[in-house]
């Protein structure tokens, strides 16, 4: 088995409680968290990073062969003052407020902020002076004493490296409407570079079957040639219990909606699967013309050797069901994905995990 990154999870709920929103702390696995830590999203901060410590002091302890006695990540300021940069998928604030409250406090170089450039224009409206202080600027005009620099992505089939040996490539997804406009959100590609290993991460996303600039089928294309061997995780949300009406979504997932977005996903791995092997069969002959292009393949299995994490579950904060809420929901997903045999693997997210996305047969577990 070979692993490709670490992540732990400070936060991976939806909000509203402040103590388990979006936040993922990623390196590359044969790293050490002293090299430098990636913080993917940034909703919760330093309150959840410092309970997780006192509950997991060893969830940072370098897993290297050789001592390093003089090196220890022990307090959240320890992890905060080693994150080189951040990426945001969009500027809503559970997915920020980690990186503006800890603005002014933390120790060490000044942290990029990758994201698209709607989103940083947004992060930078808070940090205006009346909201937070003048603690952002951008990296091209970069403010002398500034603890955050903005540094938009390109929305292109690039790859952009943002750590030693992590690269993203950053893709638009939809999220709901903003005064009649959709609402711009992205994924990320992030791809380990040795091993040429990525997941998939989802921001906050409406289904393409709602939305009004439905952009899911094309990263499905996008990561479909790839599964499960280079690509073997994706993180999306699914906020939203079952039985959710479609109006009341606000740009958000439903498992009734997910089950029918990872079906998507399935007809575009057999539909590259069939290319390649038409490809392979019919060397030389160009023209020749896909058959069975108009049945309808068999799904079944389509999804083997993927998973997939369930994550930003909106907190059951009137106590409707008797189970955390993010099992309930991915319990929900996972009949739904089984009854369509599609095969992916189907796992809820929960705060304090320490997850291993590796190549075909990732390791996932819960720190003890
Ligand atoms: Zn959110
Ligand atoms: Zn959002």
């Amino acid at each position: 088995m070979t692993n490709s990154f670490d992540i732990v999870v400070v936060g991976c709920g939806g909000g509203p409680s402040e103590d388990n929103l979006s936040s993922y702390l990623l390196k590359a696995a044969d790293a050490t968290w002293e090299d430098g830590i990636v913080a993917l999203e940034a909703g919760s901060g330093i309150g959840a990073l410092t309970r997780l410590l006192e509950l997991h002091p060893d969830v940072f302890a370098s897993e290297s062969s050789e001592p390093q006695a003089d090196v220890q990540i022990t307090t959240a300021a320890d992890v905060y003052s080693r994150i080189r940069c951040y990426l945001v998928t969009h500027a809503h604030l559970d997915h920020v407020n980690g990186l503006v409250l800890s603005a002014g406090s933390v120790q060490g170089p000044a942290k990029l902020v990758h994201g698209a450039k709607r989103t940083l224009e947004g992060v930078a409206s808070i940090f205006s002076g009346e909201i937070w202080p003048k603690l952002a600027s951008w990296e091209d005009a970069e403010v002398p004493g500034s603890s955050l620099l903005l540094s938009s992505l390109p929305s292109e089939d690039a790859y952009t490296s943002v750590a030693r040996d992590i690269s993203v490539r950053m893709v638009p997804i939809s999220h709901g409407q903003n005064d009649g406009v959709p609402y711009p959100c992205t994924a990320f590609f992030v791809r380990n570079d040795p091993s040429n290993r990525e997941f998939l991460f989802f921001g906050d996303v409406e289904p393409d079957s709602v939305s009004s600039e439905p952009k899911n089928l094309e990263i499905w294309r996008a990561a479909a040639p790839k599964i499960p061997e280079t690509l073997s995780a994706i993180f999306i949300e699914c906020s939203w219990p079952s039985g959710r009406a479609d109006d009341i979504l606000y740009g958000h997932l439903s498992p009734e909606h997910l089950a029918q977005e990872l079906t998507a996903l399935a007809l575009e791995v057999v539909s590259s699967r069939q290319r390649s092997r038409s490809q392979g069969h019919s060397n030389g002959a160009r023209k020749k013309k896909r058959r069975n292009a108009e049945s309808l393949p068999s799904l079944r299995g389509a999804l083997d050797g993927l998973r997939v994490y369930i994550i930003h579950c909106k907190d059951d904060i009137q106590k409707a069901y008797d189970k955390p809420i993010h099992e309930v929901i991915a319990g929900q997903v996972r009949e739904l994905v089984e009854a369509k045999g599609l095969g992916a693997e189907i796992i809820a997210v929960e705060q304090g995990m320490h997850i291993s996305a590796s190549s075909i047969l990732p390791d996932c577990t819960r720190d003890p």
